[in-house]
């Protein structure tokens, strides 16, 4: 099959005007101006989009569809603390059923905005065999926290890692340094090599308060459920993950790369901190939502001084209950009006290439190259307009995608 353009924006090199993609099954197989393209892969079926821009499907590296329905549920707060207690007691009310009911619709969401691979956050592993096949790229992460029961951390990576293994991609995510243990941090780093791991990592001034003064609303919040706060008061969030993964116990996870992290957020660093970020060797994935971090009124996100020290930057959407949609659109471009210097291109990379390589897919997504993944999407353009200026300024939905080689229907899938 190829597939003609106005433009192709491969990720390698400038935009192809009047470009084509060849696709062959689940692959691409050749890419170039539409002539030679078409030459080459004489015979086969064509598709023409005309004036849009065919580029990479979005990748979402961050997101809890089971909060789907919260959705302007829960109001601002004024502080992280009384958020936690919202949402809390907006979970209370949810059953299975809804919980499932979320995750379908916010597939369905991702893919109107032209997310074709999603990173999924669940505090429900046991649920997703009764989600039907989402048809995006779905990489599940068992979100786990054993702040009420610390001493059934093995347990609940065991089962975790039961419920998750049927799926081609899933990966283990011990909630916060707030909410999982020590012992579970340890226990998701010796799952095993090929199994990705994600956390929150100080995310707000009251996480930061908590272990570096053991002082504050969210320090006295974990007291108050029972959390023991021995580990509290001993320096920064920062500080403790780094403490907590060099303690890593069995010698053949000591070599785990730190580069196998995905570290969500990472809004409050202290300048201690940053001279810790330098001295990594090898660094890991981070990852930013833009507006889930407005909502919350965080400090600044440090992306230059993160970019200078070597740090690949991902976006990802957080989850509708402190974002107003899953649009990695809406991120670029709230992205953009706080970095409004940073070139769109370098942007477009945080949905597409800085992504893939988090997700260890740098061979295979992220970019229109042969032998890659076919999953594209297509928005409309301009003749001799900037592709990469027009991609961060697409305000809609998309009404053209690919995912593996076969075609969907962005929008119909929301009926
Ligand atoms: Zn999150």
């Amino acid at each position: 099959m190829i597939i003609r353009a106005r433009a192709v924006v491969t990720m390698d090199g400038a935009p192809i005007e009047n470009g084509a993609v060849a696709i062959s099954g689940d692959r691409i197989v050749g890419v170039g101006k539409f002539p030679e393209v078409s030459a080459q892969h004489s015979g086969q079926e064509m598709i023409d989009l005309g004036e849009q821009a065919l580029m990479p499907g979005l990748i979402n590296t961050h997101c809890h569809l089971d909060y789907t329905c919260l959705r302007d549920k829960i109001p601002r707060q004024k502080s992280f603390t009384d958020w936690i207690r919202a949402i809390n007691v907006e979970k209370s009310k949810l059953s299975p059923e809804d919980y499932i009911a979320s995750i379908n619709e916010g597939f369905a969401e991702a893919k109107r905005f032209g997310t074709t691979t999603i990173a999924n956050l669940t505090a429900f592993p046991e649920l997703i065999r009764q989600v039907p096949d989402a048809s995006l790229r779905t990489w599940w992460f068992a979100e786990l926290i054993d702040v009420r029961s610390p001493d059934r951390a093995n347990e609940l990576v065991d089962s975790a890692v039961e419920s998750l293994k049927f799926a081609p991609n899933y990966g283990l995510a011990p909630h916060a340094l707030f909410t999982a243990s020590k012992n579970l941090y340890q226990r998701c780093e010796e799952a095993g090599a090929n199994v990705l791991l994600t956390t929150h990592l100080a995310e707000s001034r009251e996480e930061m308060e908590m272990f570096r003064d053991a002082s504050g609303p969210l320090y006295e919040f974990m007291k108050s459920i029972g959390r023991d706060m021995t580990d509290s008061g001993h320096g920064t969030p920062l500080e403790r993950f780094l403490t907590v993964r060099d303690s890593t116990t069995l010698k053949a996870f000591k070599a785990r790369r730190d580069y196998d992290w995905l570290v969500v957020h990472l809004n409050e660093l202290t300048e201690s901190d940053f001279e810790l970020l330098e001295k990594m060797k090898t660094k890991f994935h981070v990852v930013h939502s833009p507006r889930s971090h407005e909502y919350f009124g965080h400090s600044r996100f440090p992306f230059k001084r993160l970019h200078a020290l070597g740090f690949s930057v991902c976006l990802g959407t957080d989850s509708l209950a402190s974002n107003e949609s899953l649009s990695l659109f809406e991120e670029m471009r709230a992205f953009r009006r706080n970095e409004p210097d940073v070139p769109p291109k370098k942007i477009f990379e945080m949905v597409t290439v800085n992504s893939a390589l988090a997700l260890r897919q740098r061979k295979t997504l992220g970019r229109i190259r042969p032998r890659f993944r076919a999953d594209l999407i297509a928005i409309p353009c301009a003749e001799g307009g900037d592709r990469f200026a027009e991609i961060v300024a697409f305000d809609g939905q998309i009404h053209w995608m690919m995912v593996n080689g076969k075609t969907l229907e962005p929008a119909s899938a929301c009926e």
